[in-house]
């Protein structure tokens, strides 16, 4: 192996006993994973932290590398695309997928993806006509036109990442079919891309290795990586979680190939070792085991042979989580949801000015499966002081906080305050009242809606701390009033947001399934890292 070994750092990361059998496997293996990208124009330490941000099969640096630092990844990223321009797409295969901290990191997704998100913002910003594009697109897929330029470069990527040539429709030009409304209404255009790419990637990755095929449908990437956070885990137990999740595990019987010899679990002795036996039967790594699932959250099995069984199709092997179509049809009927804003009244100075307390709420905002927001506001006074409703599209505390206003601007006709304890909604408002572009914010459709009141000088946004006793809301100047309207709307935004949570039966069904997947990830990186101290292959 000699320098292509040192070359690539993988002796390095084997540490002092890389000539144990077990160890050289391991080098052999990842030279032959790493060869394609051997040819990256980075040295030695970036190659390593590109295999450590990355995931892939060089799992094997997981342990070693600690996470790379934000500087680190976008030296590291520059390198990589400029390789990945020179040698074309196929190059960086095996590179990075889905498990990279950013999507921004993956070379292979800013190739991708540049060369529509440049097309998408030409159309937008008109200076490539509609009819140009269509004029080409059509010229390139009847074989006539050009097949390279800008727009041939944006409809190949397109090609491959399974969006049709049908740009316009999901960019906001023209009016977006079904299956993008979700996305054109709620984020930017780049959302929609990164999510095709995510979804032809590990489509890819299933049909390549068997080990990922039930994730072909799309992969759960939120609950896959929960444990991978910073803080979550012991760094090697996250290395080693890192190698489990890119099926870069190397048990005997994988290594067999190589050295030819048995396939005999060299820990126990008792059958071959493969994957179902390291982690689930092996009796050498029952204690692991025992205490991996002492740490693990109440509503997983205890015993290792419950949670086995518990495990959906594939899960016991990679413990990546397939996406469940039924949450995400619930999720997107959540997100298509009529907000029920009260009628628009008819604007008129001269009428009485108004307060209103808004407020916005979200349950569940990390898992993006059964996150729900809802809306709510308390006006000063009058029979209908109370509305309140789901939010449509991102289900997003801010989302729910700005629709919330949004609906207190169609109550009120005559001078409008609204008194909200969300700080993005007031800066905002304030930053529109001097004169800021909403144009290019998140939520921008809503924005829309709103800021003609603020430019008028009608409405205007006051912040006020929320939550407070009535102690401390004294002690910090807050009223009396403001403090019982905030509360009154903060109460109906958090049932608005409950109403939209699926049944309880489907909500406990999905904390069992996030349960019992951390329960496993954390059992295979203790047994994998048992294995690696076993074996005395720790990182330098
Ligand atoms: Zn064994």
């Amino acid at each position: 192996m000699g320098n292509a070994v040192r070359d690539l750092g993988v002796a390095a990361a084997a540490g002092k006993s890389r000539r144990s059998p077990i160890s050289s496997m391991r080098i052999a293996l990842a030279c032959g994973r790493f060869g394609r990208i051997a040819r990256i124009p980075a040295s030695f330490s970036w190659r390593c932290l590109l295999g450590s941000a990355a995931g892939t099969s060089a799992g094997l640096y997981g342990a070693a590398c600690g996470r790379p630092t934000a500087r680190d990844l976008e030296v590291l990223r520059r390198a990589a695309h400029k390789a990945v321009c020179r040698r074309g797409r196929r190059q960086a295969a095996e590179m990075v997928f889905m498990l990279s901290p950013v999507a921004k990191l993956d070379p292979k997704a800013v190739v991708m993806l540049a060369p529509v998100v440049t097309a998408v913002r030409a159309l937008r910003g008109g200076t490539l006509p509609l009819d140009t594009w269509r004029g080409v697109a059509d010229a390139v897929s009847a074989g006539a036109g050009r097949c390279f330029g800008p727009v041939a470069a944006a409809l190949r990527s397109m090609q491959e990442l399974g969006l049709g040539r049908d740009i316009e429709t999901w960019t906001g030009v023209l009016e977006a079919p079904r299956c993008w409304q979700q996305a054109a209404r709620s984020c930017r255009s780049q959302a929609v891309l990164v999510r095709a790419w995510h979804c032809a990637e590990v489509k890819r990755l299933a049909g390549r290795r068997p080990a990922f095929a039930h994730i072909a449908g799309g992969m759960e990437v939120w609950a896959t990586k929960r444990l991978l956070k910073p803080g979550a885990l012991d760094a090697d137990v996250q290395g080693c979680l890192r190698t489990v999740l890119a099926d870069g595990v190397v048990t005997e019987k994988l290594a067999a190939k190589w050295n030819g010899r048995g396939a005999d679990c060299p820990h126990c002795r008792h059958g071959l070792e493969d994957h179902e036996h390291r982690f689930w039967l092996c009796t050498a790594w029952h204690s692991a085991r025992c205490r991996a699932l002492e740490y693990s959250v109440p509503a997983a099995p205890r015993s290792t042979r419950n949670l086995w069984r518990h495990l959906p199709d594939g899960v016991a092997r990679t413990v990546t989580l397939a996406v469940s179509p039924e949450l995400e049809a619930l999720q997107l009927q959540a997100e298509c949801e009529d907000p029920v804003l009260p009628p628009q009244q008819f604007v008129d100075m001269s009428s009485r000015a108004r307060t209103v307390w808004t407020d916005g709420a979200c349950l569940r905002p990390a898992d993006p499966f059964l996150r729900r927001a809802g809306w709510a506001l308390r006006l000063d006074d009058g029979q209908d002081a109370n509305w309140g409703g789901p939010v449509q599209g991102a289900q997003t505390v801010q989302r729910a906080e700005l629709t919330a206003a949004v609906a207190a601007s169609r109550l009120a006709g005559g001078p409008l305050e609204i008194v909200s304890d969300s700080e993005f909604v007031v800066l905002r408002c304030a930053q529109i009242a001097a004169g800021a572009n909403e144009g290019e914010w998140d939520h921008d459709d809503l924005w829309k809606l709103l800021a003609p009141h603020i430019r008028s000088r009608r409405v205007r946004a006051r912040w006020i701390v929320a939550h407070l006793s009535p102690t401390k809301a004294r002690a910090r100047g807050l009223s009396e009033r403001d403090r019982l309207g905030n509360a009154a709307a903060d109460s109906n935004a958090g049932a608005a947001a409950t109403c939209g949570l699926p049944g309880p039966a489907r909500v406990s069904a999905r904390q069992r399934q996030l349960d019992c997947l951390d329960a496993a990830q954390r059992l295979m990186a203790t047994v994998e890292l048992e294995v690696m101290k076993a074996t005395g292959e720790q990182g330098p």
